[in-house]
């Protein structure tokens, strides 16, 4: 292979190239190493912990379906509380709805959202929006910090090692349970049904646990593990299989549709499998 790749060693034993253009930024921050390079394949990229986190390319499927799927499942969602997402995308999907008043960044890495202003303006470009506020501090203490505060809380998180890792536990869903309004409901990014498979199972019985309606849904991601990526969502009153598709507003949207909303649902047998055995 000739020139400059960047490789992402998505588990100890698959990894995932791309021939580099120009590295455009490194730095070490607080946190971890940030980085971001344009590729061939992707366009501009950016990395954490050489970890990739969204592209120019792929992001907009990450983004549509972890904001419009929560956010058209709530019938009039006001407050939209994102953890991590320092990258913008998230909320550039939830200023989309007319009905969000407010849309609350909780990034715990203040240089991931200026390094994303300066380089993926295409992702960050709602970060200015007079609806969102932004605060660096970790999502953890965010939410046990607030009762019946908000109607949908996002989690857009690196994976779950370092500082993400407490936004994966049964401690974490029972205060967002308490930080959601009474009809509240909450999603999280929750990894690959081919590598993270006992992950995913621990998280879904963990919501479970705590949320009387509990659903995984999926949406293809080229770069991330596997390729097939899963969303867990818990919710207090609204079922995101009974919207009903025509109620669904018609949004400037390139993956997500009313159609796909449904469609994301259908589990294939071997992640039901992974959700249901022992
Ligand atoms: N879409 C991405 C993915 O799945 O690879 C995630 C993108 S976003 C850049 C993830 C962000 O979560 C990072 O910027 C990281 O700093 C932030 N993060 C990690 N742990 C956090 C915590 N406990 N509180 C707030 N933000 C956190």
């Amino acid at each position: 292979m000739q020139g400059i790749w960047v490789t992402e060693l998505q588990t100890p034993h698959l990894a995932l190239s791309c021939r580099v253009k120009k590295t455009l930024h490194w730095e070490k921050t607080p946190y971890q190493e940030l980085s971001i390079v344009d590729t061939e394949a992707f366009g501009r990229m950016l990395l954490l912990d050489d970890v990739i986190q969204t592209t120019v390319k792929d992001e907009f499927v990450y983004h549509e379906m972890i904001a419009h799927v929560p956010l058209n499942t709530h019938p009039h969602p006001r407050e939209v509380l994102v953890i991590g997402g320092g990258d913008g995308g998230a909320i550039r999907e939830i200023i989309k709805h007319a009905s969000v008043t407010r849309a609350v960044l909780v990034e715990i890495d203040a240089r991931v959202v200026a390094t994303a202003r300066e380089y993926l303006p295409e992702i960050a470009c709602g970060l200015d929006d007079t609806r969102v506020e932004i605060r660096f501090e970790d999502g953890i203490d965010h939410v046990r910090r607030f009762e019946a505060q908000y109607d949908v809380i996002i989690v857009d998180s690196t994976d779950p090692v370092g500082p993400a890792a407490g936004l994966f536990t049964r401690e974490f869903y029972q205060n967002v349970f308490k930080a959601l309004k009474p009809d509240g409901l909450f999603v999280a990014q929750t990894e690959s049904p081919f590598f993270n498979a006992e992950f995913i199972r621990r998280v879904y019985h963990d919501i479970a646990s705590v949320f009387p309606i509990t659903r995984i849904y999926l949406a293809t991601i080229p770069t991330y593990p596997g390729g097939l990526w899963t969303f867990s969502l818990g919710s207090k009153e609204y079922d995101p299989l009974a919207v009903d598709p025509a109620r669904i507003p018609r949004l400037p949207t390139r993956y997500y549709s009313p159609e796909v909303h449904r469609a994301a649902f259908i589990l294939p047998p071997f992640v039901q499998e992974i959700l249901h055995s022992e």
